[in-house]
């Protein structure tokens, strides 16, 4: 089947690309291994100096490259430009620190010397999703090339132009070719990527049940995985929050790429005192959004990615609304062309529904009423992700407990949760394993090597 770039904001078909076949796909297979073999044993500064090219070819074609992200997932441009830049600022972090976290380390032990060395495996297989196309691929390239192992990219099936532009970025920037290709395929491929030899582990960025695929796969050949799946992130807001700030940021996160991001807050667990006064507001601001045109600079929310996403989140609304929940604004697609759904907000949720523990992929807030803090937690860790939660309060002692308390890869406080170069990125329970960014990052797709040395008679050479 040919892959196909679609353009969300019409429905109407931009270009359609021919899958890579069997044979081409184990040829870039063959040039990613033998390109390892050298690359590898490059200097880890001359790596850096390729990343930092990336950046600046990055910055310099960013204009170009945002339109197409636009063109074939619907997010507004202003925030595929903001994408852009976010990647520039991994290829400079991991360029600025990458030596650094690849040097030796040092543990004294009885021997005369031991330390850790952290070597690079090879090939990885990254499968990514479409929904920062280009963030998800950077966040995963930068470490992977410093580390000077070498990236064969599976990108989700609607961005193929987005995917071939990395390939091109990463080229232009004076990496080894075969350090880091595309390839063009479909998912039922990627069993067979795996199956390869050469290829030595993988990484997966997308649903649960891809993610399971995957994982089994690779399992059974002892291979490597790492997961950033799902999320239902909590926002909680205590009484003691900035409210206005707290709203703020609660639509912010909640609508960003169009409802679309693992890591938006999706349940809103607010404190039963400033709960009306909460939804107030949050609606307000909710119906004041501008949708439309991707393209147009003032636009704040474009269409879902598909007409399938659309399909899913009318009827996980439905399903709530079916359950008790009371629609305050939205609650509905939008007529015309593209994959439109109205900026929706949800009163009254319980979190024992069964819709209420779903990831919900689109811009609909769910709001649930809490007692107090201990109420908050056991709802925030009531479904089984746990990617990220965000909590408001303006009292350390609450935080503290919530911190402590909540089952999630990264937790903010008075803050939305944001990717960030210097953190660790990952999720816990169901919403994956392993870490992205930061010097955990690097580290996934290393062997650790420990080495002891004894005494040595002759450290010069033989007597
Ligand atoms: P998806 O359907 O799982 O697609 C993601 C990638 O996996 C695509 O490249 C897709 O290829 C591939 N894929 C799908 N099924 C597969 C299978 N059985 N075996 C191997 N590969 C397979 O995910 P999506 O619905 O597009 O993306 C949204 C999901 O990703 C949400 O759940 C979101 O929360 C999650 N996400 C998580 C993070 C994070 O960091 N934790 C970040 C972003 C998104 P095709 O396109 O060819 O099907």
């Amino acid at each position: 089947m040919a892959i196909a770039s679609i353009n969300p904001a019409t429905g109407a078909v931009a270009k359609t690309f021919q899958p890579l076949s069997r044979a081409d796909l184990k040829q870039k297979i063959e040039r990613a291994a033998e390109t390892f073999a050298a690359y590898r044993r490059s200097d880890a500064t001359q790596r850096a100096g390729w990343l930092n090219r990336a950046g600046e070819t990055l910055s310099a074609e960013k204009q170009r490259l945002a339109t197409l992200a636009v063109s074939e997932m619907g997010k507004p441009k202003a925030q595929a430009l903001a994408e852009i830049e976010k990647c520039v600022s991994v290829c400079r972090y991991y360029a600025d620190n990458g030596s650094d976290f690849l040097k030796d380390e040092p543990v004294p032990t009885d021997a005369a010397q031991s330390f850790v060395r952290y070597e690079p495996l090879g090939a990885i297989l990254a499968v990514m999703p479409w929904n920062f196309p280009y963030w998800q691929t950077f966040r995963f390239a930068a470490p992977a090339l410093m580390a000077g192992n070498v990236g064969l990219l599976k990108h989700a099936s609607n961005v193929p132009q987005c995917a071939l532009a990395i390939e091109e970025v990463i080229t232009k920037a004076g990496f080894p070719e075969g350090a880091f290709q595309t390839l063009l395929v479909g998912a039922s491929e990627v069993d067979t990527i795996i199956d390869d030899e050469r290829v030595k582990a993988v990484t997966l960025t997308g649903s649960e049940a891809a993610g399971i695929s995957v994982a089994r796969r690779a399992a059974g050949l002892v291979k490597k995985t790492v997961l950033e799946l799902g999320g239902s992130d909590p926002f909680i807001v205590l009484a003691s929050a900035d409210l206005d700030e707290a709203v703020k940021a609660a639509v912010s996160s909640r609508t960003i790429n169009n409802g679309q991001s693992c890591i938006a807050a999706k349940r809103f667990l607010v404190e039963a005192t400033i709960a009306d006064r909460f939804e107030t507001m949050m609606t307000e601001r909710f119906r004041a959004l501008r949708v439309g045109d991707p393209m147009e600079e003032k636009t704040e929310i474009g269409p879902l990615v598909s007409a399938a996403a659309r399909d899913e989140v009318e009827s996980q609304v439905q399903d709530l609304v079916g359950a008790g929940a009371k629609v305050l604004t939205g609650g509905r697609r939008l007529d015309g062309p593209g994959y439109y759904y109205a900026p929706t907000v949800l009163s009254g949720v319980d979190p024992s529904w069964k819709a209420a523990k779903e990831e919900l992929f689109g811009p609909v807030a769910m709001l649930f009423r809490v007692r107090d803090v201990a109420q908050a937690m056991e709802y925030a860790n009531g479904t089984t992700f746990g990617l990220g939660a965000s909590v408001w309060t303006n009292d350390l002692a609450e935080a503290a407990q919530l911190v402590d308390g909540i089952q999630a890869g990264s937790v903010f406080v008075n803050g939305i949760v944001k990717s960030d170069p210097r953190l660790p990125f990952g999720g816990t329970k169901r919403s994956g394993y392993g870490r992205e960014l930061g010097r955990h990052g690097i580290h996934e797709f290393m062997n650790v090597k420990a080495v002891w040395i004894g005494s040595v008679a002759h450290p010069n050479g033989r007597a």
